[in-house]
Protein backbone atom coordinates (compact mmCIF):
# COMPACT_ATOMS: atom_id res chain seq x y z
CA UNK A 1 0.00 0.00 0.00
CA UNK A 2 1.28 3.50 -1.25
CA UNK A 3 1.16 6.20 1.65
CA UNK A 4 -0.14 9.29 0.52
CA UNK A 5 2.00 12.48 1.52
CA UNK A 6 0.40 14.66 4.13
CA UNK A 7 -0.91 17.86 2.40
CA UNK A 8 -4.32 18.57 3.76
CA UNK A 9 -5.59 17.99 7.08
CA UNK A 10 -8.83 18.02 8.78
CA UNK A 11 -9.07 17.93 12.60
CA UNK A 12 -12.46 17.35 13.91
CA UNK A 13 -12.97 18.88 17.30
CA UNK A 14 -15.28 17.76 20.41
CA UNK A 15 -14.88 19.64 23.43
CA UNK A 16 -17.65 21.96 24.87
CA UNK A 17 -15.47 24.56 25.91
CA UNK A 18 -12.74 27.57 24.04
CA UNK A 19 -11.00 27.49 26.96
CA UNK A 20 -9.89 23.61 27.23
CA UNK A 21 -6.95 22.22 27.44
CA UNK A 22 -8.26 20.11 24.98
CA UNK A 23 -9.41 23.23 22.54
CA UNK A 24 -5.79 24.69 23.53
CA UNK A 25 -4.22 21.01 22.23
CA UNK A 26 -6.26 21.50 18.92
CA UNK A 27 -5.09 24.72 17.91
CA UNK A 28 -1.45 23.79 19.19
CA UNK A 29 -1.42 21.24 16.50
CA UNK A 30 -3.44 23.06 14.14
CA UNK A 31 0.14 25.39 14.37
CA UNK A 32 2.41 23.28 14.30
CA UNK A 33 0.68 21.38 10.92
CA UNK A 34 0.22 25.06 9.20
CA UNK A 35 4.28 25.84 10.49
CA UNK A 36 4.94 23.23 7.65
CA UNK A 37 3.51 24.93 4.95
CA UNK A 38 0.63 21.95 5.09
CA UNK A 39 -3.43 23.17 5.39
CA UNK A 40 -5.16 22.55 8.00
CA UNK A 41 -9.41 22.46 7.73
CA UNK A 42 -10.35 22.89 11.78
CA UNK A 43 -13.49 21.93 12.46
CA UNK A 44 -14.99 22.54 15.51
CA UNK A 45 -18.20 20.36 16.29
CA UNK A 46 -19.05 21.97 19.62
CA UNK A 47 -19.15 25.96 18.09
CA UNK A 48 -20.97 24.56 15.08
CA UNK A 49 -24.11 23.05 16.99
CA UNK A 50 -23.06 19.94 15.01
CA UNK A 51 -26.54 17.84 14.74
CA UNK A 52 -25.00 14.20 15.68
CA UNK A 53 -28.29 12.24 15.78
CA UNK A 54 -28.73 9.97 12.66
CA UNK A 55 -32.36 9.68 12.17
CA UNK A 56 -34.62 8.75 9.08
CA UNK A 57 -35.69 12.59 8.81
CA UNK A 58 -32.33 13.11 6.89
CA UNK A 59 -33.05 10.96 4.47
CA UNK A 60 -36.00 11.24 1.18
CA UNK A 61 -39.46 9.25 1.55
CA UNK A 62 -38.57 5.18 1.22
CA UNK A 63 -40.84 2.65 1.94
CA UNK A 64 -40.82 0.00 4.83
CA UNK A 65 -38.57 0.35 7.75
CA UNK A 66 -35.65 2.26 8.40
CA UNK A 67 -32.43 0.89 7.11
CA UNK A 68 -29.69 3.40 8.16
CA UNK A 69 -27.14 2.14 5.88
CA UNK A 70 -29.49 1.46 3.16
CA UNK A 71 -30.56 5.08 3.04
CA UNK A 72 -26.66 6.16 3.39
CA UNK A 73 -26.30 4.40 0.23
CA UNK A 74 -29.17 5.56 -1.44
CA UNK A 75 -28.19 9.01 -0.54
CA UNK A 76 -24.53 8.86 -1.81
CA UNK A 77 -25.91 7.29 -5.14
CA UNK A 78 -29.15 9.78 -5.48
CA UNK A 79 -26.76 13.09 -4.30
CA UNK A 80 -29.49 13.10 -1.59
CA UNK A 81 -26.90 13.66 1.35
CA UNK A 82 -27.91 16.36 3.44
CA UNK A 83 -25.85 19.43 2.85
CA UNK A 84 -23.88 19.25 6.64
CA UNK A 85 -22.78 16.07 5.78
CA UNK A 86 -21.82 16.04 2.13
CA UNK A 87 -20.12 19.40 2.96
CA UNK A 88 -18.39 17.55 5.86
CA UNK A 89 -18.08 14.14 4.19
CA UNK A 90 -16.19 16.27 0.86
CA UNK A 91 -14.17 18.03 3.73
CA UNK A 92 -12.77 14.51 5.11
CA UNK A 93 -11.82 12.87 1.40
CA UNK A 94 -10.00 16.47 0.61
CA UNK A 95 -7.64 15.91 3.45
CA UNK A 96 -4.74 13.34 3.27
CA UNK A 97 -4.63 12.91 7.47
CA UNK A 98 -7.57 13.02 9.56
CA UNK A 99 -7.45 14.07 13.50
CA UNK A 100 -10.04 13.57 15.74
CA UNK A 101 -9.31 15.72 18.85
CA UNK A 102 -11.66 14.98 22.06
CA UNK A 103 -11.23 14.68 25.77
CA UNK A 104 -12.02 10.90 26.71
CA UNK A 105 -15.14 10.54 28.04
CA UNK A 106 -16.62 6.63 29.40
CA UNK A 107 -13.26 5.27 27.69
CA UNK A 108 -14.30 6.61 24.85
CA UNK A 109 -15.22 9.73 22.55
CA UNK A 110 -18.00 12.21 23.02
CA UNK A 111 -21.22 11.80 21.74
CA UNK A 112 -20.97 14.92 19.19
CA UNK A 113 -18.32 12.94 17.58
CA UNK A 114 -19.58 9.54 17.37
CA UNK A 115 -22.63 11.06 15.50
CA UNK A 116 -20.84 12.97 13.62
CA UNK A 117 -19.08 9.77 12.34
CA UNK A 118 -22.20 8.36 12.31
CA UNK A 119 -23.63 10.56 10.11
CA UNK A 120 -20.92 11.56 7.58
CA UNK A 121 -18.64 7.94 7.43
CA UNK A 122 -21.64 7.05 5.13
CA UNK A 123 -21.34 3.79 3.62
CA UNK A 124 -20.74 4.21 -0.31
CA UNK A 125 -18.99 7.48 0.71
CA UNK A 126 -16.18 5.96 2.55
CA UNK A 127 -15.98 2.67 2.74
CA UNK A 128 -18.01 -0.46 1.25
CA UNK A 129 -19.26 -0.95 -2.47
CA UNK A 130 -16.21 -2.01 -4.98
CA UNK A 131 -13.84 -0.41 -3.01
CA UNK A 132 -14.51 -2.65 -0.51
CA UNK A 133 -13.51 -2.19 3.48
CA UNK A 134 -10.05 -1.98 5.45
CA UNK A 135 -7.26 -1.91 2.75
CA UNK A 136 -8.77 -1.55 -0.10
CA UNK A 137 -11.82 0.99 1.26
CA UNK A 138 -11.99 4.74 -0.25
CA UNK A 139 -9.31 6.34 2.31
CA UNK A 140 -6.39 3.54 2.09
CA UNK A 141 -3.59 5.09 1.89
CA UNK A 142 -4.22 7.87 4.09
CA UNK A 143 -3.47 8.62 7.71
CA UNK A 144 -5.73 9.32 10.97
CA UNK A 145 -4.38 9.93 14.66
CA UNK A 146 -6.51 10.40 17.53
CA UNK A 147 -5.53 13.59 19.86
CA UNK A 148 -6.83 13.00 23.14
CA UNK A 149 -6.82 13.83 27.00
CA UNK A 150 -7.96 12.13 29.74
CA UNK A 151 -8.53 12.62 33.60
CA UNK A 152 -6.93 9.97 34.75
CA UNK A 153 -3.28 9.83 34.90
CA UNK A 154 -0.75 7.87 33.11
CA UNK A 155 0.11 4.89 35.56
CA UNK A 156 -3.87 4.31 34.76
CA UNK A 157 -3.72 3.62 31.54
CA UNK A 158 -0.71 1.07 31.83
CA UNK A 159 -1.77 -2.62 31.12
CA UNK A 160 -1.75 -3.62 34.86
CA UNK A 161 -3.03 0.01 35.48
CA UNK A 162 -6.94 0.69 37.31
CA UNK A 163 -8.35 1.56 33.92
CA UNK A 164 -6.36 -1.14 31.70
CA UNK A 165 -3.84 -0.89 28.62
CA UNK A 166 -5.39 2.52 26.60
CA UNK A 167 -4.54 0.85 23.07
CA UNK A 168 -6.83 -1.93 24.08
CA UNK A 169 -9.71 0.55 24.90
CA UNK A 170 -8.85 2.50 21.99
CA UNK A 171 -8.81 -0.38 19.37
CA UNK A 172 -12.61 0.30 18.68
CA UNK A 173 -11.32 4.09 17.18
CA UNK A 174 -8.37 2.41 15.11
CA UNK A 175 -9.74 -0.85 13.54
CA UNK A 176 -13.55 -0.31 13.97
CA UNK A 177 -13.05 3.69 12.17
CA UNK A 178 -10.08 4.26 11.09
CA UNK A 179 -8.77 1.15 9.38
CA UNK A 180 -11.87 -0.08 8.83
CA UNK A 181 -12.89 2.94 6.44
CA UNK A 182 -8.80 2.08 4.70
CA UNK A 183 -6.60 4.97 7.01
CA UNK A 184 -3.45 3.71 8.69
CA UNK A 185 -4.15 4.29 12.13
CA UNK A 186 -1.32 6.16 13.71
CA UNK A 187 0.10 5.94 17.05
CA UNK A 188 -2.52 8.39 19.27
CA UNK A 189 -0.90 11.51 20.59
CA UNK A 190 -2.15 11.93 24.26
CA UNK A 191 -1.97 14.15 26.98
CA UNK A 192 -2.56 12.25 30.79
CA UNK A 193 -4.99 14.26 33.41
CA UNK A 194 -4.28 17.91 32.16
CA UNK A 195 -6.49 18.98 34.94
CA UNK A 196 -3.97 17.43 37.66
CA UNK A 197 -0.25 18.84 36.42
CA UNK A 198 0.98 21.95 37.72
CA UNK A 199 1.59 25.02 34.85
CA UNK A 200 4.92 24.05 33.98
CA UNK A 201 3.92 20.57 33.59
CA UNK A 202 0.76 21.48 31.62
CA UNK A 203 3.05 23.69 29.33
CA UNK A 204 5.14 21.17 28.82
CA UNK A 205 2.73 19.14 27.77
CA UNK A 206 0.84 21.02 25.37
CA UNK A 207 4.37 21.77 23.56
CA UNK A 208 4.61 17.89 23.44
CA UNK A 209 1.60 17.50 21.87
CA UNK A 210 2.31 19.83 19.36
CA UNK A 211 5.91 18.44 18.70
CA UNK A 212 4.06 15.12 17.75
CA UNK A 213 2.30 16.88 14.58
CA UNK A 214 5.81 18.83 13.86
CA UNK A 215 6.87 15.14 12.62
CA UNK A 216 3.72 13.66 11.65
CA UNK A 217 5.02 12.07 8.06
CA UNK A 218 6.95 9.67 10.58
CA UNK A 219 4.57 9.08 13.07
CA UNK A 220 4.69 5.11 13.60
CA UNK A 221 1.45 3.16 13.17
CA UNK A 222 -0.75 2.54 16.63
CA UNK A 223 0.25 -0.35 18.27
CA UNK A 224 -3.06 -2.36 17.55
CA UNK A 225 -3.21 -1.77 13.72
CA UNK A 226 -2.16 -3.93 10.79
CA UNK A 227 -1.97 -7.15 13.54
CA UNK A 228 -5.79 -8.50 12.30
CA UNK A 229 -6.75 -10.67 9.01
CA UNK A 230 -9.03 -9.11 6.45
CA UNK A 231 -12.23 -10.22 5.98
CA UNK A 232 -11.87 -12.93 4.57
CA UNK A 233 -9.74 -14.44 7.02
P1 LIG B 1 -9.53 21.14 31.25
O1 LIG B 1 -10.13 20.94 32.59
O2 LIG B 1 -10.19 22.07 30.30
O3 LIG B 1 -8.06 21.70 31.39
C1 LIG B 1 -7.17 21.23 32.39
C2 LIG B 1 -6.40 22.45 32.89
O4 LIG B 1 -5.63 23.00 31.79
C3 LIG B 1 -7.32 23.58 33.37
O5 LIG B 1 -6.79 24.09 34.58
C4 LIG B 1 -7.24 24.60 32.26
O6 LIG B 1 -7.44 25.90 32.72
C5 LIG B 1 -5.81 24.41 31.78
N1 LIG B 1 -5.57 24.96 30.45
C6 LIG B 1 -6.48 25.24 29.48
N2 LIG B 1 -5.86 25.79 28.43
C7 LIG B 1 -4.55 25.82 28.72
C8 LIG B 1 -3.41 26.28 28.02
N3 LIG B 1 -3.51 26.82 26.80
N4 LIG B 1 -2.20 26.17 28.61
C9 LIG B 1 -2.09 25.63 29.84
N5 LIG B 1 -3.14 25.19 30.57
C10 LIG B 1 -4.36 25.29 30.01
N6 LIG B 1 -11.47 10.60 32.12
C11 LIG B 1 -10.89 9.37 31.99
O7 LIG B 1 -9.69 9.25 32.22
N7 LIG B 1 -11.62 8.27 31.59
C12 LIG B 1 -12.96 8.36 31.32
O8 LIG B 1 -13.55 7.37 30.94
C13 LIG B 1 -13.59 9.64 31.46
N8 LIG B 1 -14.91 9.79 31.22
C14 LIG B 1 -15.48 11.04 31.29
C15 LIG B 1 -16.84 11.18 30.97
C16 LIG B 1 -17.41 12.43 30.97
C17 LIG B 1 -18.86 12.57 30.58
C18 LIG B 1 -16.65 13.56 31.32
C19 LIG B 1 -17.27 14.95 31.32
C20 LIG B 1 -15.31 13.44 31.67
C21 LIG B 1 -14.71 12.18 31.66
N9 LIG B 1 -13.36 12.00 31.95
C22 LIG B 1 -12.78 10.76 31.86
C23 LIG B 1 -12.50 13.16 32.27
C24 LIG B 1 -12.02 13.88 31.01
O9 LIG B 1 -11.37 12.98 30.14
C25 LIG B 1 -11.05 14.98 31.37
O10 LIG B 1 -11.70 15.88 32.25
C26 LIG B 1 -10.56 15.74 30.16
O11 LIG B 1 -9.94 14.88 29.23
C27 LIG B 1 -9.52 16.77 30.58
O12 LIG B 1 -9.22 17.60 29.44
P2 LIG B 1 -9.90 19.03 29.35
O13 LIG B 1 -9.42 19.71 28.12
O14 LIG B 1 -11.37 18.95 29.55
O15 LIG B 1 -9.24 19.71 30.64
Amino acid sequence: MTTTPISTVLIVHAHPEPTSFSTAQAHGACRALEAQGLHVDLLDLYAQAWQPVLDRHEFPAFDGPFKPQREQWSAVRDGTLPDDVRSDLDRVLAADLLVLSFPLWWFSMPAILKGWLDRVFVMGGVAGGDAGLFETARLAGRRAVALVTTGGPAAAFAPDGAFGDIDEFLFHIHRGVFEFVGYDALTPVITYGPAHLDDAARADALRAAADAFRDIEHRPSAATSRTRRSLAG
